[in-house]
């Protein structure tokens, strides 16, 4: 379980000082027109929400 979620989505409700997501819990989508992620770019944070 990740303790500290880094993040640097400033524009982003939940992004808090020092870059720490500031959310009780995130949720990471894959995005990949694959079956299966198959680097970071093809992952989304679901969670984020426009300031
Ligand atoms: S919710 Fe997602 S996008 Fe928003 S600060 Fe946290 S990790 Fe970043």
């Amino acid at each position: 379980m990740a303790k500290d979620v880094l993040c640097e989505v400033n524009t982003c409700r939940h992004w808090g000082d020092g870059n720490q997501c500031q959310a009780d819990k995130i949720y990471i989508i894959s995005h990949s027109s694959h079956e299966k992620a198959q680097s970071s770019a093809e992952t989304d944070c679901k969670t984020f929400e426009a300031k």
